[in-house]
């Protein structure tokens, strides 16, 4: 195909059908040091995360396939991009999904989420919002202070879905990402019916 400004036609085709358009916000919350922005690097293709670089915060723009269909993720790291209220309640209130991510070797993180997810519920009272708790560090065997157990029993109390991932290992991470647009498409579908 050539590259020809002027040929709209061709430019129109390849920018894809309207349906494709929609884009998903997803916002990682989370203690400091879980994962969050490792998670974030491995989605956005990032792969070689060996450096630790300590951002303040970052957005990634990534569209991934999805039984067959297309979707837009922007996905928002910026939980620590300062410490103002502000911050946090805009993150609460701009997400159409949430990624709640703990360390399993970190209990303390573990009880965080469970207050985020409260926090969360709080600010969205009357809507369904699709939520997913992300045991992270999954590799990490020996250090191990939160077992998929009480990860699991956590997220049916919290009412969300639950998944363990290793960002270093790129384990479950790709079926973290298909999982929240699964659901969003869930919850999307039962509003228009
Ligand atoms: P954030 O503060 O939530 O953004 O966490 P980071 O992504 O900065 O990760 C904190 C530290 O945990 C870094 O040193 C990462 O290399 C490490 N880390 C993140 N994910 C994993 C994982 O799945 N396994 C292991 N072993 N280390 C991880
Ligand atoms: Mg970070």
């Amino acid at each position: 195909r050539g590259s020809c400004a002027s040929d709209s036609s061709d430019s129109v085709i390849s920018t894809g059908s309207e349906t494709d358009s929609q884009v998903y916000k997803v916002v990682l919350l989370g203690e400091h040091g879980v994962g969050k922005s490792s998670l974030a690097r491995v989605f956005g293709g990032l792969e070689d995360a060996g450096h630790d670089c300590d951002e303040a915060g970052n957005t990634y723009d990534r569209s991934i396939f999805v039984d067959e269909e297309e979707a837009s993720i922007l996905l928002y790291d910026i939980w620590e991009q300062d410490n103002s209220q502000w911050l946090k309640e805009q993150c609460m209130r701009m997400g159409d999904a949430y990624i709640i991510v703990y360390s399993v070797t970190d209990k303390s993180s573990f009880e965080k989420a469970s207050e985020l997810r409260i926090q969360l519920r709080r600010a969205r009272q009357s809507e369904n919002i699709p939520i997913i708790l992300v045991g992270n560090k999954s590799d990490l065997v020996r250090s191990r202070e939160v077992s998929v157990d009480e990860g699991s029993a956590c997220a049916v109390v919290f009412d969300c879905k639950f998944i363990e991932t290793s960002a270093s290992l790129h384990h479950n991470v790709h079926a973290l990402f298909e999982g929240i647009v699964r659901q969003i498409r869930l919850r999307k579908d039962s509003k228009e019916e």
